[in-house]
């Protein structure tokens, strides 16, 4: 579909694809392609439920939020060594540099892992690898946000930041948050308002997925309970227009993802989305690919398919690039020299 897309319009995609971006909800295990997933599970002697890449790449006929974690979890189970994580991350930025983004902001779901005795030490050590590769070779640079499943308990996700802390002066110049995500319904943010006092007392920045299949309740959660900086979807604002209200006046960025939220029935047609709506209404409306492996496109895909869909302007298509830039969590300093590199076009 998105293939067929950027054919439609082959000089928007450029376009696109020329505006300096960056990814800010983007799961690293998302992006594990069926064909890495092949390759890793021959590596590591692993027996796939799958006859071939085809027939993987088949099963991704989501239903909900629910039908796709089901799948994504048992995709990374061929996740097993550093090489594996290096060479998933490497695949990622590779891609994403392909598609303009000039820094990337990389969550990565540390209980995945855990509870399959990969240790945190292995996930990191490969994807400081190829986070650093790519801002020696290709210029990009990348934070790391260490994303906590909100379906397990509290204690459990204490558990694994204290594993993680043990490796955070290592990794200092790539992990700077963390993240909330996975099944929202039912696991509302205030489960959590421990585990985010404890890493907003480390100085870690602090996101949350909220308002994606949940409501509205769930991102006024985020904000006053959890104190994020950014908010994950953000689909359901709408439905609150004091907590709208406060989202534009307040400037927090919404990291949304179209064709995510179009693969898990969030919206039935990509029409109906309201990112150019709340864009339009001064909200900071960031376009982001969520699990592109699983969701049929990367970020330039989710631009090229909002702006069709949603007949956003070239303007429009800029004001949601530097929001990216400006919702980041980079220096002042760090966007100010990413900018004078990658300059925005003049509309
Ligand atoms: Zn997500």
């Amino acid at each position: 579909m998105t293939a067929l897309d950027s054919h439609a319009n082959p000089e928007l995609a450029v376009f696109i694809r020329r505006l300096p971006k960056a990814e800010l909800h983007v799961h690293i295990e998302g992006t594990l392609e069926p064909e890495l997933i092949f390759k890793f599970a021959r590596r590591n002697q692993i027996t796939l439920a799958y006859e071939s890449v085809e027939d993987l790449r088949n099963a991704y006929a989501f239903t909900n939020l629910q039908s796709f974690l089901d799948i994504y979890y048992a995709g990374m189970a061929v996740l097993q060594t550093q090489q594996d994580y290096r060479e998933m991350t490497w695949a990622y930025l590779q891609r994403a540099h392909a598609d303009g983004v000039v820094h990337a902001e990389i969550m990565v779901d540390g209980q995945a892992h855990t509870h399959r005795d990969i240790p945190l030490s292995t996930v990191f050590a490969g994807m400081a690898e190829a986070m650093h590769q790519a801002r020696d070779e290709l210029g990009l640079s990348s934070y790391l946000i260490l994303s906590f499943l909100r379906d397990f308990p509290e204690d459990d996700a204490l558990d694994t930041l204290e594993e993680a802390l043990a490796l955070r002066v290592q990794y200092q110049d790539l992990w700077v948050g963390v993240g909330l995500s996975s099944a929202e319904l039912g696991n509302p943010p205030e489960k959590f308002t421990r585990l985010y006092d404890y890493a907003r007392s480390l100085g870690f920045r602090c996101v949350a997925h909220a308002g994606e299949e949940g409501p509205a309740e769930y991102i006024r959660g985020a904000l006053d309970d959890l104190k994020v900086e950014r908010i994950d979807h953000g689909v359901a604002c709408e439905h609150d227009p004091t907590l709208l209200e406060r989202i534009i006046r307040e400037q927090i960025p919404l990291t949304m993802c179209p064709l995510s939220n179009l693969r898990l029935g969030v919206v039935d047609n990509l029409s109906q989305h309201n990112a150019a709506k709340l864009l339009r209404q001064g909200a900071c409306v960031t376009i982001n690919s969520d699990d592109p492996s699983y969701f049929g496109g990367y970020i330039v895909d989710n631009y090229l398919a909002a702006a069709q869909a949603l007949q956003l302007s070239k303007a429009e298509l800029v004001e949601i690039a530097k929001n990216s830039l400006s919702g980041s969590f980079l220096s002042l300093h760090a966007r100010q020299a990413l900018l004078e590199r990658h300059p925005f076009p003049v509309i």
